[in-house]
């Protein structure tokens, strides 16, 4: 995994991991900064609390705090859609280079592979990426990018030849 999000090193006065209170996910701490980026009604105010970022396709908790008495987040609170929580081809998996499930897929049936993470890679090297105020997990997407194409190997067709 690259260093280019490193950024969100959990605090150790807080838990690394919370339960989401909803689905029950285990759910990684969010750095602020990707609350206030991503969350349409916040403003200048961000809550003053921990918060963490459920990833769980069927739950619709986005981001949910530390404190009880803070809000919690749900999709239609951010401006942009989660990807992983969505099943569109038109949902964004890496969003700053704004790669769709739809291209990683189009791109494994036209070429049996994917060369999209390859790619991310050479960009984020360059020093082209903003996942901490544009990926509303605040990390990098390189792993999403990596598990969808993946699945998409695996239901590709099999008349496909894999390499
Ligand atoms: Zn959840």
């Amino acid at each position: 995994m690259s260093e280019c999000c490193a950024v969100n090193k959990p605090r150790s006065e807080v838990p690394a991991v919370m339960a989401c209170p909803v689905c029950g996910t285990r759910s990684k701490q969010v750095d602020t900064l990707t609350v206030k980026s991503l969350v349409r009604h916040l403003r200048f105010g961000a809550p003053p609390t921990q918060y963490y970022f459920c990833d769980a396709a069927g739950c619709d908790v986005v981001y949910f705090p530390l404190d009880p008495a803070a809000p919690t987040f749900r999709r239609a609170d951010l401006w942009v859609r989660v990807g992983v929580k969505e099943l569109e081809d038109s949902s964004l998996v890496c969003y700053c280079f704004g790669v769709t499930r739809g291209n990683i897929r189009d791109e494994i049936q036209r070429t049996g592979k994917s060369s999209m993470a390859e790619r991310i890679k050479a960009e984020v090297k360059a020093g082209h990426c903003a996942c901490e105020t544009k990926n509303p997990s605040g990390k990098c997407c390189l792993g999403s990018v990596t598990r969808e194409a993946r699945l998409a190997l695996q239901s590709a067709p099999t008349t496909i030849e894999r390499t």
